[in-house]
């Protein structure tokens, strides 16, 4: 099954997420793709990557993402969080991230853990394909 990968950036991490897909692009294509409505139409936009868009993290997409992990859809969060800037979503987040650890799903809240995330999923793709 492909994996099944929900994405989300804050505005000032936006420019790394798009970095951070362009380098895994290929696999990505090749991923089924979730991601709140800025960050999904900024990576359809600019990397061409088919992404199913939920509303604007701040009008629920967050949470959109935190049901559809509840009902065992999503295998992997990476969420690029801005640590540094007040988000009027905050409980939004934090229920999303509580929801990623209480059902054991990867989160990944920095680039350093989205590389490893990231990396460690396309390597055991490319090892189903090779048998
Ligand atoms: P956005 O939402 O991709 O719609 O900007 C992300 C967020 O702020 O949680």
């Amino acid at each position: 099954m492909k994996p099944r990968i929900a994405l989300i950036a804050h505005d000032k991490k936006k420019d790394d997420m798009i970095t951070l897909a362009g380098e895994y692009r290929d696999f990505l294509a090749g991923c089924t793709l979730t991601a709140t409505g800025t960050t999904g139409g900024r990576l359809i936009n600019e990397l061409g990557l088919v992404v199913e868009c939920m509303h604007s993290g701040p009008f629920g997409g967050d949470l959109q993402i935190g049901a559809r992990l509840v009902d065992g859809e999503i295998d992997c969060v990476i969420f690029l969080r801005d640590p540094m800037t007040p988000q009027p979503h905050e409980p939004d987040i934090n229920a999303l991230v509580r929801a990623c650890d209480v059902h054991n799903v990867a989160c990944a809240t920095n680039l350093s853990t989205a590389h490893l995330v990231l990396g460690r999923l396309m390597q055991t793709k490319n090892e189903e394909k090779q048998g």
